[in-house]
This record gives structure tokens, C-alpha cells and sequence, in this order.
């Protein structure tokens, strides 16, 4: 059975061996400070009421308010509210930012609403969890099927309960709305930077650095956009749709281009189709995905030739694969350092609003770079004084953080 909560509590007890954790605070940590459940009713436009149900999960605020984002997607279940949740605490622990752990969803099929049905469900959901957060109690953000508009949304509804517009309550928010420079870049850049940091400690040099990316939305496309322009030979992308090749490295922008003016990544001159399975298991230096979960599994993680797997996704691998991979010597990245680029620069945008800064998108960069310079170090260091997987290095960083907040 599926069951996420469970899969990260399993995680957190592997960790705690690591890390000889009494198993009073591996206790603690496996449940959630609070697990709030609301039901609401919203309007829809011909005038029939329908009732929604939502989740807000807060699992650890020791180093910080919680932070995570709000999901609307009819798979939406308490066991992976929960499991997000403790994700971020690790997360938030190894990127280093003062937050904890939180996350939200609504049990939803977005493409089934209207835009103003949807402004009235982000409002009514955001009134159901009012009480619960706030700019130094709980941050949500956007997740999946939630936009920034949404975000805007909420945080003005946030203001008209609070008497008084407090931005600084949601991160992503369009930039007109007090949103963050560069928040857009952040996710996709933050692993670029991950990636110089691999290529550095083993040695690889891009011009002979071959990459496959899946996936090429807001991540995927700013990750093989900026290795591509660091010099990478970026010989294969996919959308959900099509995946194309070229060995001597695909211009980036001009697949983009080209799909906007051909509706179809597919036909992009100097390049062949190849399908989306082919792209998971090609001779690459670095595989990475960027599009969804469960994309490696144990069906397939035989046939990966990849020498490194840098995670964009979220959860791109599930367990069973990480077995497999760890055993073909295949080292995986993990989400929790790779992707978190864009958590980092939601805690500049909160920095920013709390303070009534407001930051160049050269500053946020810096400020990123340095960010994810010093968790890679770190992790990369701890892998190889600990000889474990960089999944579970990044982990023990994250873990042992929360656990000497714990102490304070
Ligand atoms: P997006 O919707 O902008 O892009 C997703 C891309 O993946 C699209 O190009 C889509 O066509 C493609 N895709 C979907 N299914 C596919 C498949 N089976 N094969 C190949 N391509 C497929 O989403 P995004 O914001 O880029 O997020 C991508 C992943 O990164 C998600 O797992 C998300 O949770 C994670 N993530 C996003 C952020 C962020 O800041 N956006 C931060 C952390 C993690």
C-alpha cells in the first residue's frame, strides 16, 4: 500500500540509527505538532453550494514557523499532507532557513472549476485555516495545481481577517503583490547551482558533461537552461508529451521557442524523437527529472545508465528504485537539497516583506548561490565522512539540525 506518512516515518527511524537519536525525540518527531481537517462550503457559478475538504499538517516549528505549500489535486489524502509536512521540516533544516515544517491541500480537481470558483475555494480554504497561521506562525506557499495568483488571493484574504495587509503571511506571490524577484528562476537555478558543485567535487567537466532532463516546466526548463548556458551538452528533453535528442546538445531556448510556435516539442529541427522511456534510460553523465514523482521505479531502475540522478521533482525515485540505484552505484541528488532553491528564495521573499525590503533579482542570486553552495558542501562532506547515500547524508544534516533546536 502507498502510504507516505509511513514511508517518512520509516525514513526518519533509518536516520535516527544513523545518528543514535533516544528514541523519545524519533517518537516526538514522528507525529505532527498539529493535523488540522476543515470543511467548507464555496459557491459555485450557478448559484449550488458544494462542500470541499482540506488539510493543513504543521510537523515541526523548533527551528522556525512552519512552512509549505498548499496543494489542490483530487489525490489529496491526510497520510501525504502528513508526509509532506515532515519533508519540509528536513528541508527547511538542511537549506539552513529558519522555518519548520508545515503543508496544505484541498481535495480538488482544479481543472473542473472556473476562475472565480476557484478565487472563492482559495479564499473559503484560506478563511478554514485562518486561525492556525500567520506571518510568524505558519507560511504557506504554492504547490501543485496552485498558482501565485492563488497565493495573492489568499494573502489579501489573510489581510481582511487580520485587519491589516501582512504579505509576509504567503511566499510566491506575484511580484505586484509583493512577491519575491526572481522566485521565478529559484527552484531551476538553486539545482544548477547543486550541479556545478557535483561537477566540481567529481571532476566533470561540462563540455564533456552530458544531460537528459524530463520535464521541462518551470523547473526542468531553468535547470536545462542554465546548465545549458554554463556550456553542458543538454542532448535530451521531455514534456509529457514528446522527447527529443541531440547528441551534440539541444539549444534550450529554441526548444521552447519552438514549441510555442509549433504547439509540440516534436519535429524541433536538428533533433529526433525518441520516447519517453528512451529518455529515462540514456548512456547520460546526468539524468535529471523534473516533471512528477514515482518516475524511477523498481520496474525500471535496472535499465538506468545515468552516472548521476539529480532530483528536481519531488520524490522522482521512489524507494525501492533508491535501493537499486544505490546498488548499480548510481548516486542520487536528493529533492531535498536539489530542489530546494525554491523554498530558499521563499524565505528571502518573507524576509523581504517582514523587513519592507525589497531585494534585486542580483541580490536574491547571490544570495541563493550562497545558500546552496554551503548545504551541498555540507552534505557532500558528510557522504563521504559517513559513507552513506547523498539521500540519506542530506537527512542526517536535516535531522541532526531540528534535533539541536530541540535541545535549546
Ligand atoms: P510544471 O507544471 O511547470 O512543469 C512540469 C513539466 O513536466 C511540464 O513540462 C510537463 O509537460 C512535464 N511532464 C509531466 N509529466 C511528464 C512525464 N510523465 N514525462 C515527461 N514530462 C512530463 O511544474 P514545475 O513547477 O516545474 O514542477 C516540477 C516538479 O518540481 C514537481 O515535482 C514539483 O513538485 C517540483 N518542485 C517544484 C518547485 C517550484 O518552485 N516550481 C519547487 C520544488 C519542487
Amino acid at each position: 500500500m502507498n502510504d507516505p506518512y509511513a514511508t517518512s516515518v520509516a525514513q526518519l527511524k533509518k536516520i535516527a540509527e544513523i545518528l543514535k537519536l533516544p528514541s523519545d525525540i524519533v517518537t516526538r518527531l514522528s507525529v505532527h505538532d498539529k493535523f488540522l481537517e476543515v470543511h467548507f462550503p464555496v459557491t459555485m457559478d450557478d448559484g449550488s453550494v458544494k462542500l470541499f475538504t482540506g488539510y493543513r499538517a504543521q510537523h515541526s516549528n523548533v527551528r522556525g514557523p512552519y512552512k509549505g505549500g498548499i496543494r489542490f489535486s483530487p489525490f489529496v489524502n491526510p497520510s501525504e499532507i502528513r508526509a509532506l509536512s515532515m519533508w519540509m521540516t528536513w528541508k527547511c533544516a538542511i537549506a539552513d532557513i529558519p522555518f519548520g515544517g508545515g503543508k496544505g491541500g484541498v481535495i480538488v480537481d482544479t481543472k473542473t472549476l472556473s476562475e472565480s470558483e476557484l478565487e472563492r475555494l482559495s479564499r473559503a480554504y484560506l478563511r478554514a485555516i485562518y486561525e492556525i497561521i500567520g506571518p510568524t506562525k505558519d507560511i504557506p506557499a504554492p504547490d501543485m495545481y496552485t498558482t501565485s495568483e492563488m497565493m495573492g488571493w489568499m494573502a489579501d484574504e489573510y489581510g481582511k481577517l487580520a485587519h491589516g495587509y501582512a504579505p509576509a503571511v504567503i511566499t510566491a506571490k506575484p511580484l505586484e503583490k509583493d512577491g519575491s524577484e526572481g522566485r521565478t528562476e529559484a527552484t531551476g537555478l538553486g539545482g544548477f547551482y547543486v550541479l556545478q558543485n557535483l561537477a566540481e567535487r567529481e571532476h566533470l567537466d561540462p563540455k564533456q558533461t552530458t544531460v537528459a532532463v524530463q520535464g521541462i516546466g518551470n523547473v526542468g526548463y531553468y535547470t536545462a537552461r542554465y546548465a545549458h548556458d554554463a556550456g553542458y551538452r543538454v542532448i535530451a528533453i521531455a514534456d509529457s508529451k514528446h522527447a527529443i535528442k541531440n547528441d551534440q546538445g539541444i539549444d534550450v531556448d529554441a526548444a521552447i521557442e519552438f514549441k510555442k510556435t509549433h504547439g509540440s516539442l516534436e519535429g524541433m529541427p536538428g533533433t529526433t524523437a525518441i520516447s519517453n522511456d528512451n529518455l529515462l534510460t540514456l548512456p547520460v553523465d546526468v539524468f535529471i527529472p523534473a516533471a512528477t514523482e514515482n518516475v524511477i521505479t523498481s520496474e525500471n531502475a535496472e535499465a538506468i545508465k545515468a552516472k548521476y540522478v539529480l532530483e528536481m521533482a519531488n520524490g522522482p525515485v521512489t524507494s525501492d528504485a533508491d535501493m537499486i540505484l544505490e546498488k548499480k552505484g548510481i548516486p542520487v541528488i536528493p529533492d531535498v537539497l536539489a530542489n530546494s532553491g525554491g523554498v530558499s528564495v521563499s524565505y528571502f521573499e518573507w524576509y523581504q516583506n517582514m523587513h519592507h525590503e525589497h531585494w534585486s533579482k542580483e541580490k536574491v542570486f547571490e544570495e541563493l548561490k550562497k545558500k546552496m553552495n554551503s548545504a551541498s558542501e555540507e552534505i557532500f562532506a558528510y557522504k563521504e565522512s559517513h559513507t552513506i547515500s547523498f539521500r540519506m547524508a542530506a537527512y542526517a544534516v536535516g535531522v541532526s539540525r531540528v534535533v539541536e533546536a530541540m535541545k535549546n
